[in-house]
């Protein structure tokens, strides 16, 4: 039988990790997933004056400080990406390629990362458009894939599809020396279009085409409505009340994607409480 966890966080920044140690301190059983270095965000950060007991930090010492909070915890980091989220009655399934995780609460704090959608994506998303390219990757054996990564960890998810397509052609979004295998096409022009009719046919750039059967946009993040369906927005942002609860029952959200200022302690101020209502949520449904 799967594990059932009382609580999944998804999103290692301030606002993850913050709803995490309250978790621990409240004895629940709880799984965070995120990244290794903690949040892409934080280590970008040149010096952060204004969270409080840190004064002059790079964020680089900031999430070694975290890091230390979190080893001193027994806290692990699930380094897996989560594709979907769905509710289930009296349980969400949270989806991690082709692994399924199970768990009473959710708290969504996975930053505000996600650009906006290009155009078609939306339209031909499942239709040859997906945001996990090892997941989808057997799809694609022997076609050709393109892929238009965000960050580094899309040139290895990259390396992996190119095993099995026959071409890969990547299309990064910021500058590297990249990390690629000789058979993989590097193709530095803007996105700007997908189009097909039932399936993904072609991708527009601003100076040039790419005919293609699959292709997947790697982002740090999705946008909350694609991650959890059903989950209400409102300007752009996950709708919370001062509990931070959104429109699902047992589903909490935290930190940026949960709405302006986008600072730490703001985060790390809203894990804690999304993680205590949590707590109170799995409580009540014992009694
Ligand atoms: C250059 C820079 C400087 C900054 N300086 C300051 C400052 O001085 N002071 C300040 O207060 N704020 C500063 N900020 C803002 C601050 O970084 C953010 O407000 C803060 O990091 C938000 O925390 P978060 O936990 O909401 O999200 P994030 O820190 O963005 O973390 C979200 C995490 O969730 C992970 N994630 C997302 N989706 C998924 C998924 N589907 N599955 C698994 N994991 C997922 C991401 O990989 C990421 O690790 C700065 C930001 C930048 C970019």
């Amino acid at each position: 039988m799967t594990k059932r966890y009382d609580m999944a966080i998804i999103g290692s920044g301030p606002a993850g990790l913050s709803a995490a140690i309250n978790a621990k301190i409240r004895n629940k059983q709880f799984i965070i997933f995120g990244t290794e270095n903690l949040s892409n965000k934080l280590i970008k950060a040149p010096k952060v004056n204004n969270y409080l007991g840190f004064y002059d930090v790079t964020g680089k010492e900031l999430k070694d400080n975290f890091k230390n909070h979190l080893n001193s915890m027994d806290i692990q980091i699930t380094t897996e990406k989560i594709t979907a989220v769905y509710g289930m009655g009296d349980y969400f399934a949270v989806m991690a390629n082709d692994k399924t995780y199970e768990a009473t609460t959710v708290i969504i704090a996975t930053g505000m990362e996600f650009t906006k959608p290009l155009k078609g994506e939306e339209e031909l998303l499942g239709r040859g458009v997906g945001y996990c390219a090892t997941c989808d990757a057997p799809l694609y054996k022997g076609k050709v894939v393109t892929i238009i990564g965000y960050n580094r960890e899309a040139e290895e998810e990259a390396n992996f599809v190119s095993e099995l397509a026959s071409k890969v052609n990547y299309v990064p979004m910021y500058k590297a020396q990249y990390d690629l295998k000789n058979s993989i096409e590097l193709i530095e022009d803007n996105p700007v279009e997908i189009q097909g009719e039932a399936k993904v046919e072609k991708l527009i750039l601003k100076t040039s085409q790419l005919e293609t059967d699959g292709l997947f946009v790697l982002k740090d993040s999705v946008s909350p409505s694609q991650l959890v369906p059903g989950l209400e927005m409102e300007n752009g942002h996950i709708k919370v009340d001062r509990e931070m609860k959104t429109n699902i029952p047992g589903c909490f959200a935290a930190g940026d994607c949960a709405g302006k200022p986008y600072q730490y302690l703001k985060s790390a101020g809203e894990g804690q409480v999304a993680a205590l209502n949590a707590v109170s949520y799995i409580d009540s449904l014992k009694k």
